[in-house]
């Protein structure tokens, strides 16, 4: 792993860069990526974010998403553009994600392209794929990392209104608006320093958050009257959504993001789960109380992994069968769930 000093050096002269987050990328990897990549065009550098999904309709106001080139189905050559820019790519950012199976069909030439890598992370168990790499998983969020770095190269004054707009959504977003157990003295000194470089906490707040549509506060309250299940031998609540019932209430990407947090806030409930039906296969979302490892469960069983405290994973098993997969392996943590 080479040290911090080489890659300023890397940064000295303009360079071409890709910046890359993770396949469905939240508010951390997009707010990261977009505050790394204005940061980066200031320095003097050819910048080209790359997205390996399409994201929620709640984050498109961040800041620079216009210049995110979005793999999306629809548009049939941005997967072959993204592959080009990743090939010609000088140094490439890697956002808010720990292994290159998380960029989806961008996983081959991101491992193949010639570029410097730099990883910048917070999630547990690290595949170890770059040539640099500034991760932290005390750190609450990837946009703090990024902060951090900045910060390390002394330029914390080259912080604009819209970099740290873009930083602030990922720090508040990651820390549930500081609230979860990851909110350190740490984030709010940067979050403090953020909002002094023109970050507005109250418009980013109401822009991510207060952002229902009529179908997705249904859908919720469809989720959470038929749907939530609680286990109780267990402590645990799960619900299970099928894609026609999705399809009723048009559900579209980013619908569903905070749904899994509300079977945790119920009494005496130690792990709650969502699972949903996605074009090829089930998403699963995992949250927890305390020293229960979602992140365990979720690589253990689910393809997945993340934080001890929040993590997700996939299943190509039908709905059903995967429901039925975690119901079966809940009693393996019957002890812990219990403790
Ligand atoms: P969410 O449930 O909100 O999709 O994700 C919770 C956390 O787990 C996030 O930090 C996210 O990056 C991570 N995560 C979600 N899905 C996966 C996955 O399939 N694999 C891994 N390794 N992490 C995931
Ligand atoms: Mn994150």
């Amino acid at each position: 792993m080479k040290n911090q000093e080489e890659l300023e050096m890397l940064l000295q002269s303009p360079r071409n860069v890709v910046v890359i987050m993770h396949f469905k990328p939240d508010a951390d990897a997009l707010g990261s990526s977009l505050g790394l990549a204005g940061f980066l065009k200031k320095l003097g550098h050819r910048v080209q974010v790359i997205a390996p999904s399409n994201y929620p309709e709640f984050l498109a106001w961040l800041p620079g998403n216009e210049q995110v080139l979005a793999v999306d189905d629809r548009f049939g050559d941005s997967l072959l553009k993204a592959v080009q820019e990743i090939e010609k790519a000088d140094i490439l950012f890697c956002l808010d994600f720990n292994n290159p199976n998380r960029v989806n069909a961008l996983e081959k030439p991101l491992r193949d392209a010639r570029g410097v890598k730099v990883m910048i992370d917070h999630h547990l168990e690290p595949e170890n794929f770059a040539d640099f790499q500034k991760w932290n998983t005390q750190s609450a969020s990837t946009a703090g990392l990024v902060f951090d770095l900045i910060h390390d190269l002394k330029a914390v004054d080259k912080i604009d209104a819209d970099i740290a707009t873009c930083l602030y959504a990922g720090l508040m977003t990651d820390t549930g608006g500081f609230r979860h157990n990851n909110t350190r003295h740490q984030e709010f000194l940067i979050a403090s320093s953020l909002v002094a470089h023109g970050a507005d906490p109250h418009v980013i707040a109401k822009k991510i958050y207060d952002n229902n549509t009529l179908e997705r506060l249904r859908l919720t309250g469809f989720a959470l009257y038929e749907k939530l299940v609680v286990v109780p031998e267990y402590r645990t609540a799960y619900m299970a959504l099928s894609g026609s019932e999705l399809s009723r209430f048009n559900a579209q990407t980013g619908d569903l993001e905070g749904l899994v947090n509300y079977g945790l806030s119920i009494g005496g409930v130690r792990m709650a789960v969502l699972m949903y039906d996605r074009k090829d296969e089930v998403k699963l979302s995992f949250r927890s109380l305390g020293d229960f490892s979602v992140n365990e469960l979720a690589r253990k069983h689910f393809n997945g992994g993340g934080h001890r405290n929040a993590a997700g994973g996939q299943s190509k098993n039908s709905l059903q069968g995967t429901l039925e997969k975690l119901l079966a392996v809940l009693p393996e943590y019957k002890n812990q769930l219990n403790a």
